[in-house]
This record gives C-alpha cells, sequence and structure tokens, in this order.
C-alpha cells in the first residue's frame, strides 16, 4: 500500500523544476540552512516540532535557494547576444527584513550597435532580483548590466515596488510605493528622450 500509482503521479508533481533548483553556496546544504531556520523559530518561542512547523525548515530553505538563485548566474549565462523597451514583472527580497518587495520594472534602451532578443530583458532583471536587494542598488545594477552587455547609447530603468517590510510593519500606507529609477547615456542628457521614457514608465502603471 506504499506506493500506489496514484501517489507516485502525485509525488512526481511535486518534483522540483530545473528551474527550482537550489542555490545555496557550496559550503551550505539545505539541511544546514533548514537548521538554522529551526532555531529562528526555537528564538521566536515557537516549537518548531509542531506538526504545521514541521517541514517549514526545509521548505523556507528551498523557496530561499530558489528566491536567491540569482547569485549562480552570470550576464554571459543571462545574455547570449541579442532587445527594447518593457515592463517586467519583479519579485525581489529586502536585504534589511529578507521579506519580499515586488512590482514592475520599466526597462528601455536605445541600441547602439548590439540589440538582445526579448526574453534577455527579464531575465536580467531577474538575475538581480532573484538577491538579497535594496530598491535602489537593484535598479542602478540592472541598468549597468544592460550598458556593459549592449553598450547603447542610452539605458533607462524604472523600478516601482510595494515593500512587505514597510507594509506588514505598518510603517507606510498599504498603497505607498517605492520608485526608484537609474537613466544612462542620451537617456540622461536629453531632455526628450528622458521624459518619453518616463512619461511611457508611468503612465503604464
Ligand atoms: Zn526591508
Amino acid at each position: 500500500m506504499s506506493s500506489t500509482p496514484v501517489s507516485k503521479l502525485a509525488a512526481t508533481a511535486l518534483t522540483p523544476s530545473p528551474r527550482a533548483i537550489i542555490h545555496l553556496t557550496d559550503g551550505a546544504s539545505t539541511d544546514s540552512y533548514a537548521a538554522a531556520v529551526r532555531e529562528q523559530l526555537a528564538l521566536l518561542g515557537e516549537d518548531p516540532e509542531r506538526e504545521g512547523l514541521l517541514r517549514t525548515p526545509e521548505r523556507v530553505a528551498k523557496a530561499m535557494g530558489f528566491l536567491t538563485q540569482g547569485y549562480a548566474m552570470s550576464l554571459e549565462d543571462v545574455v547570449g547576444n541579442a532587445l527594447f523597451e518593457e515592463e517586467h514583472e519583479l519579485y525581489s527580497l529586502c536585504e534589511h527584513h529578507l521579506l519580499p518587495f515586488f512590482g514592475k520594472a520599466h526597462v528601455a534602451y536605445i541600441p547602439n550597435k548590439r540589440i538582445v532578443g526579448l526574453s534577455k530583458l527579464p531575465r536580467i532583471v531577474e538575475m538581480f532580483a532573484r538577491r538579497l536587494q535594496v530598491q535602489e542598488r537593484l535598479t542602478e545594477q540592472v541598468a549597468k548590466a544592460i550598458e556593459e552587455v549592449l553598450e547603447p547609447r542610452g539605458v533607462g530603468v524604472v523600478i516601482e515596488a510595494y515593500h512587505m517590510c514597510m507594509m506588514m510593519r505598518g510603517v507606510e500606507k498599504q498603497n505607498s510605493r517605492t520608485i526608484t529609477s537609474a537613466l544612462r547615456g542620451v537617456f540622461r542628457e536629453d531632455g526628450k528622450t528622458r521624459e518619453e521614457f518616463l512619461h511611457l514608465a508611468y503612465a503604464a502603471r
């Protein structure tokens, strides 16, 4: 009775996809990460052995591995050689509280020599978002990466995000959004290009 076809099927469905592979540092295993989470729970006054929490450390270890997989990616992995203006969903973790912030990234560039396939832009955003971050740095990193790879005439990145660490702690109103931008090249120098991009980015909200 231990492994009916039905339970086998269910187990297969629960096997993580390759994308969900854990990317903890070489020295760390899911087990050691889970042990640290178990200790955190105890420090919070919780009973890590109670049923609801029993598998939480392992789940958190896996989730954190997934949410920080950007550390294991390089720009070369992410960008082959082919880009433009797009809006991307963004999910990241605030490095001060290890809580999510999420929203949209507006990315635009004006090509010079090289262009990149559209699918690459979200992957660049993801590579930096799936790390412990602050929104300002994330915005700069995305702009810098596009600049490095494409040497475009200009890059513009606007990120608007909601921070759970602020919302859940009542630091800010539920609807307050943090907006950051990084403008380079003609996006900084040319008033008309800048206006155009910012208008597009803000109008898309
Ligand atoms: Zn925070």
